[in-house]
């Protein structure tokens, strides 16, 4: 039997469990008949202020999140995240400190890891509030109908703007009823879903399937 080095054994287990996130180091994982515990912190040296943009070393204090992730082989998942915060450098931001992001993993007051966001939201947009929530249960993640509809609804206000070429218009400048956007969001929602579909909820809705 061949025994591997510690080191190598973690590499492939972050490769396992963070295959594209980058700059984890995987510090230890536990299960149980339940639960994977996966403890983590991030390996960059510093932050960027989400204030100001500048970059700080300065570590203020640190802290543990446990955001919930993708179950696996029936299990739930939850991280559990050292998290520092960091002293901003610039003396005229309004923000004396701030919490380091782990991009692809976290986000400010996520309770849930990007990649399960991401998988509910795709489960809300095929199935709607209640079918999603039924269907999230079914793989292991117990979520309410009203936020598999408010993470669907997030996909339509991301959190960083997408960059925009200046010399094509968006569908907002285009004149027309395509250019008419509303506090709801534009005719080119993602799947399709409209406004009312998503306020309503599907027992309201055309599809009102139990
Ligand atoms: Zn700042």
């Amino acid at each position: 039997m061949t025994v591997q080095p510690v080191e190598e054994v973690t590499v492939r287990l972050e490769e396992l469990l963070f295959p594209s996130i980058a700059n984890v180091e995987v510090l230890s994982a536990d299960v149980d008949d339940e639960t994977v515990r996966i403890d983590a912190r991030s390996t960059v040296a510093g932050a960027i202020c989400p204030g100001c943009g500048g970059w700080s070393r300065r570590v203020h204090s640190s802290y543990l999140r446990f955001p919930v992730d993708v179950p696996s082989g029936g299990r739930r998942v939850v991280l559990c995240l050292r998290v520092r915060r960091f002293l901003c450098p610039v003396i005229s931001c309004g923000r004396r400190t701030f919490a380091e992001q782990m991009p692809g993993l976290t986000r400010r007051y996520g309770r849930r890891t990007e990649r399960l966001r991401s998988t509910l939201a795709a489960v809300g947009l095929a199935l709607a509030g209640r079918a999603g929530a039924r269907m999230a249960r079914v793989f292991g993640v117990t979520i309410s109908r009203s936020t598999v509809l408010r993470l669907v609804q997030a996909l339509l206000d991301p959190e960083v703007p997408a960059v925009r070429d200046p010399q094509r218009p968006s569908l907002r400048d285009r004149p027309g009823r395509r250019g008419k956007p509303t506090a709801g969001g534009s005719a080119a929602r993602p799947g399709g879903i409209e406004p009312g579909r998503l306020a309503r909820g599907p027992a309201h809705g055309r599809g009102g399937m139990p």
